[in-house]
């Protein structure tokens, strides 16, 4: 062990993701078993301000590792964002002896984390986000859960709609991003996905819907994420009944999409990268957030994921990069370019094989 660390904290913070759970299982687990106490930080960095922390013993976290939401609860607390507050934060942590956080959540999360560890407490975050809107890891802890849930609610839909011979339009979450829009999309075999990525053409969809309804299709799906805004999905719905003669009804899954029993692949994924958070703290890393990335956990440093993020989202400000070498900037790119061609590659499967 690199520092003797004497107790963690643990938080989940931002929008809560099934699998959360049993990421805090791994973590405090993994750390009582170096001997080191761990501290329950609840809402979030509002705990943290506030002080509404209690220890976490092993039986503590028995039977939380099949259960969604998070026992820590969550919360978004802009009062961490001020000096104030980063301050108080900073004082709970000197007062309770808690050496190191792990920070579970999206990038806001990892945004404090790395001004916490500046301030000398140790951070290390794993992505909990069912949006898979973080570039740096191929897959975040909560993301097959929603696709999952994506899938149920959806095949249902379809069933009635072939009944009726209707089309459907569900609406899905994802924050600014398509991931999951696009693979239930694949998964449920919907006629078309919309997503703020990929240029769509309304005109083709309803093309597409005319011709197979002519040639004897009764149910059509199509799945539209967020990320278009509020109301693109509910006027899309209206514009697919007028141009195509097809009933069309309109569904938004929203919440229900956060909510339920974590799937195997999320317990596996945020066991495995639990128990990496506590292995990097201990062996004195910090300001890491731990990733997927080609079937492996790796160990990736919170500024370089920030950075890689806003390239991939196109947000970057000037001079954002020249903090990075040109490997580094070099490798953002391909990562980028990795990710929007997996993406591409799908869309175009999806257009092809979805009737
Ligand atoms: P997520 O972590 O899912 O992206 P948010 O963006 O809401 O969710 O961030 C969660 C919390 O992280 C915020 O409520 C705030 O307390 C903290 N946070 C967000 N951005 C920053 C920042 N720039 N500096 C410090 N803390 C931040």
């Amino acid at each position: 062990m690199f520092r003797t660390f004497r107790k963690i904290g643990i938080l989940t913070s931002g929008g809560d993701a099934p699998g959360m759970n049993a990421a805090v299982r791994a973590v405090t687990r993994a750390a009582l078993s170096c001997g080191v106490e761990v501290m329950g930080i609840y809402r979030g960095y509002s705990g943290l301000i506030d002080g509404d922390v209690k220890p976490l013993g092993l039986r503590d976290v028995s039977n939380i590792l099949n259960r969604g939401g998070t026992i820590l609860y969550s919360d978004r607390c802009p009062a961490f964002k001020t000096e104030e507050g980063m301050k108080k934060a900073v004082d709970t942590c000197r007062r309770l002896d808690i050496d190191g956080i792990v920070a579970i959540g999206g990038d806001g999360t990892f945004r404090g984390a790395t001004d916490l560890t500046l301030r000398g407490v140790p951070c290390v975050g794993l992505p909990g986000t069912i949006d898979n809107d973080i570039t740096s890891t191929d897959e975040t802890i909560g993301f097959d859960t929603a696709l999952n849930t994506v899938l149920d609610m959806v095949d249902r839909l379809r069933d009635t709609c072939e009944s009726h011979a209707r089309c459907n339009v569900v609406e899905v979450m994802g924050h600014h991003a398509g991931d999951i829009a696009l693979q239930s999309a694949l998964a449920v075999g919907a006629t078309a996905a919309v997503i703020p990525e990929i240029p769509f053409s309304q005109d083709e969809l309803y093309e597409k819907i005319r011709r197979n309804r002519k040639l004897g299709k009764r149910n059509f799906i199509v799945i539209v994420s967020e990320g278009m805004g509020p109301d693109y999905a509910p006027q899309l719905t209206q514009q697919i009944q007028q141009n195509t003669g097809v009933e069309s009804k309109f569904a938004r899954l929203a919440h229900v999409v956060r909510g339920g029993q974590p799937t195997l692949r999320d317990r596996v994924l945020a066991t495995m990268m639990g128990e990496a958070a506590v292995d990097a703290l201990f062996d004195g890393k910090s300001n890491l957030v731990v990733c997927l990335r080609h079937s492996g956990i790796v160990l990736t440093d919170i500024s370089y994921a920030l950075a890689l993020d806003r390239m991939y989202k196109g947000l970057l400000s000037p001079g954002e990069l020249d903090a990075f070498s040109p490997e580094h900037i070099a490798e953002m790119k391909k990562t980028c370019d990795e990710r929007r061609a997996a993406m591409q590659k799908m869309y175009d499967a999806l257009n092809r094989l979805g009737l």
